[in-house]
């Protein structure tokens, strides 16, 4: 067997092009754009990366999009008292904090001031919570790509069974409680897990989340499972790969997605999208956020 493999920089052009429509609609009801805030502290350049990514991205399917870069000395209370700022900003309906922050300041601090009707992260305690009682839920964008991803592919999710490894608060926990809600049979992995091997060969679905580069191999994957590879691990030559051992486990499974080119270029459209999500929530108080803002 040959695996198909996925190809995310076409599926998110396609998200995208569904995402501008959407937006458009949104506008002429409104009169206005949704609008967004990225939040960076500092100069971390992976961060840099990602806001740029994200501001493009943005213009290109009319959300109102703006940096706010902020000097690396800020004190936590002059972040607090800006997240403040922005929760109560009726132009902004989507706001992210981009990590990692400098030492000195906390991401709970954010998480716990960013309000939850403008979190399209899901990184606040009440998105998880909202999402593990299975009420509507702005998402971790990862975790929420992966799920686009399987219902793009039309991979077949009740009663089947899926495998996660990794189990951070980002990707591998709430991915977990998104696929309960769609009756998957959910395992995740950890690093203490024992003889993984004995849980992937069992996974219809195998997700990993990891960050170890050829963590799985074809022995691992049961043939003709669906194989999302989540992990970004730098090589010493400067190239980009993921957990999972491509050439060798495209022969067993029956679809995979590559790093680059798989879930990395959904993430960021997979966010504006619950921009707008967040936007249409706070007009309409969807979500019992009701009108707050
Ligand atoms: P993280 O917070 O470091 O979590 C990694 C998880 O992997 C932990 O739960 C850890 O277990 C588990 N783990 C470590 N070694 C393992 C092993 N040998 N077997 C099974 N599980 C093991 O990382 P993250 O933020 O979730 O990100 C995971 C990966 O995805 C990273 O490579 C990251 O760069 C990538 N990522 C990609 C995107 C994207 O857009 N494609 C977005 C976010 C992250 P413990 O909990 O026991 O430590």
């Amino acid at each position: 067997m040959t695996a198909q493999i996925i190809d995310g920089r076409a599926m998110g052009a396609e998200i995208k092009a569904e995402l501008r429509n959407d937006v458009s609609r949104y506008i002429q009801e409104q009169g206005r754009p949704p609008g967004l805030v990225i939040v960076r502290v500092g100069g971390d350049a992976a961060s840099g990366v990602y806001s740029r990514t994200i501001l493009r991205i943005a213009e290109e399917v009319g959300v109102r999009a703006r940096l706010e870069q902020l000097p690396t000395f800020i004190s936590s209370d002059e972040l607090r008292v800006m997240l403040l700022q922005l929760n109560r900003d009726e132009a902004v309906q989507g706001i992210i904090v981009q990590m990692p922050l400098p030492a000195h300041l906390s991401q709970q601090m954010v998480a716990d001031t960013i309000a939850a009707n403008k979190d399209i992260d899901g990184i606040s305690p009440q998105s998880a919570g909202n999402l593990f009682l299975s009420l509507p839920s702005l998402l971790p964008s990862t975790a929420a790509a992966v799920m686009e991803i399987l219902e793009r592919t039309h991979t077949p999710l009740e009663g089947k069974r899926v495998v996660i490894l990794g189990r951070s608060n980002v990707v591998g926990k709430p991915l977990a409680m998104m696929l309960l809600q769609k009756n998957a049979t959910v395992t995740v992995c950890h690093s203490r897990t024992m003889n993984l091997a004995n849980f992937t060969l069992q996974a219809d679905v195998l997700v990993t989340a990891v960050g170890r580069a050829k963590l799985i191999t074809a022995d691992m994957v049961r043939p003709g499972a669906v194989v999302i590879d989540v992990g970004i691990n730098a090589l010493p030559d400067g190239g980009i790969v993921g957990d999972v051992d491509l050439a060798s486990v495209q022969q067993v499974a029956s679809a995979l997605t590559p790093t680059p080119g798989g879930v990395g270029p959904l993430t960021n459209i997979v966010l504006l999208k619950q921009c707008l999500q967040a936007a249409w929530w706070t007009v309409r108080g969807g979500n019992g956020y009701g009108n707050a803002s």
